[in-house]
């Protein structure tokens, strides 16, 4: 029963009418995890710390006092400090790392009474497209298990799809809320930067990086978002605009101007129940009175480059923490000081995170650092001016979330440059900073999950979501 709740207020009404407990919800919840542990969802889950809390939500629920989110069990991705428990960011080199804060995001749902139920496997530093580059071990996709279930937030949006939880809290540093949610069939939110504290995000590329809710109601991800967007002292990055009720306001009406982009509808590289299913959805927005026309972007092949390079770069700078001193794993037998640096990296770190770091001090590097690292930063302010353009005339930018649905795991593990394209339509949100949502539109043959991508303007959730929440009933009806 609980787990044909798309909507946290749903579960309040149950809540409310007796028919429910928090309690009976975790418990629900956590023989649902028990049943599938090959799906590796979770790499830590407080069951007992769960049960408890629950316990405290549900007499505050009697007297009256519970907050917003009472009745919501969440999953964090493993990379959002929870203070007290284990943190590792999929990775070996934080074996054993407690953290000693709460991310702010945290403090904000735990003060509306949610009750965090694990942390979620994903990508080692969030970088990756399958959850295959995970010290705990690859996650599967609950719709196929032989299937990835798209990265980095593979565990948080396998957890949501499987029932493990209602809802999970991930990082989208190039698509990994947006990309995972398209693979698993629920819905994923990746807000504007600066629009989310990052306090207490284990950093990857820190101009690019947003926390984001992954649900199975739009409606959900705009309550979430409500409550972890807005100002906070700890990360000057974030905005001070006032942060509207999005969960409230999210009745669409009149006509939208909708740009897609030409390509991913066209182009022979997109799997064809991809582009069937989304220009299927276009047709329909189109018989619906919305103004749908093609765009095509000059700066659309060099989105991936300069991703990488900018994204790289940040994260050989942020890595250089993880140093064998401070945190969490240190190797055994070290000769000096550098020895033990050496080795503690080398063993903590795996392939693909080396990979990074490597490519990072490169284009860093002093005889090569205008060639690449400046160039990226201008081309990154060209595709920002060439989208805003672009919004200036249309309301969203739309297309797949990916150009296929989920692949076989191992199927792209030795092509990084194939991995990489995985995320060609959800990079440009983050290399603009712009916020951006990903739906469920149907599915391809084998009923594996499509995804359809919204992108707007700077700090436009409000309309993102009530167009999102329109387009998941215009989907339902298809
Ligand atoms: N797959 C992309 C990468 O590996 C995006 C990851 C992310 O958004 N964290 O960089």
């Amino acid at each position: 029963m609980i787990g044909s709740f798309d909507k946290l207020r749903d579960i309040r009404e149950a809540l409310r009418e007796g028919r429910l407990t928090c309690e009976a919800i975790v418990t629900h919840y956590l023989e649902r995890i028990n049943a599938r542990p090959e799906l590796n969802a979770f790499v830590e889950v407080y069951r007992e710390d769960a049960l408890e809390r629950a316990r405290q939500v549900d007499d505050r629920l009697r007297s009256g006092t519970a907050g917003r989110l009472a009745g919501l069990v969440i999953g964090i991705k493993d990379v959002i400090s929870h203070k007290g428990y284990g943190l590792q960011a999929g990775s070996k080199i934080l074996t054993g790392y407690r953290s000693p804060y709460h991310a702010t995001v945290v403090e904000r749902i735990l003060e509306e009474d949610a009750i965090i139920i694990g942390r979620q496997n994903c990508d080692e530093f969030a970088m990756g497209s399958s959850n295959e580059n995970s010290y705990f071990g690859p996650v599967a996709n609950a719709a196929a298990p032989d299937r990835v279930p798209g990265g980095s937030s593979g565990g948080s949006a396998v957890a949501v799809q499987a029932g493990f939880c209602h809802a999970s809290l991930g990082s989208d540093t190039g698509g990994s809320v947006r990309q995972p949610a398209s693979f698993c069939g629920v819905v994923g939110l990746k807000p504007t930067y600066g629009r989310v504290s990052r306090w207490g995000l284990i950093a990857y590329a820190s101009s690019f990086d947003c926390i984001g809710p992954i649900t199975r109601s739009v409606e959900d991800a705009a309550l979430l978002l409500e409550i972890i967007a807005g100002q906070d002292d700890a990360d000057s990055t974030v905005s001070s605009q006032p942060v509207p009720s999005y969960a409230s306001s999210l009745a669409w009406s009149g006509k939208a101007r909708i740009a897609y982009l030409r390509e991913s509808i066209e182009s022979d590289a997109v799997q064809p129940e991809v582009r069937e299913q989304t220009r299927a959805l276009l047709r329909k927005l189109g018989e619906l009175g919305h103004t749908v026309e093609p765009v095509e972007f000059t700066s659309t092949r060099h989105l991936l480059p300069t991703y990488y390079i900018l994204t790289t770069a940040e994260a050989s700078s942020n890595l250089s923490r993880f140093d064998g001193v401070r945190y969490g794993y240190r190797a055994a037998a070290a000769a000096d000081l550098e020895d033990m640096y050496k080795r503690s990296r080398s063993e903590g770190f795996g392939r693909e995170v080396k990979r990074r770091i490597l490519l990072g001090t490169f284009v860093l590097s002093a005889s090569y650092y205008d060639a690449y690292y400046t160039k990226a930063q201008r081309v990154r302010r060209l595709i920002l001016e060439e989208t805003r353009r672009v919004l200036d005339q249309y309301d969203f930018i739309v297309s797949p979330v990916a150009p296929t649905t989920a692949f076989k795991k191992g199927e792209k593990v030795q092509d990084p440059l194939q991995m990489y394209l995985a995320d060609i339509f959800t990079v440009q949100a983050n290399v603009t900073g712009l916020p951006a949502l990903s739906v469920p539109n149907g599915a391809d043959d084998q009923g594996l999950p499509i995804g359809f991508q919204l992108m707007a303007a700077a700090f436009d959730e409000a309309r993102l979501l009530s167009f999102g929440n329109y387009i998941s009933e215009v989907t339902k009806e298809m």
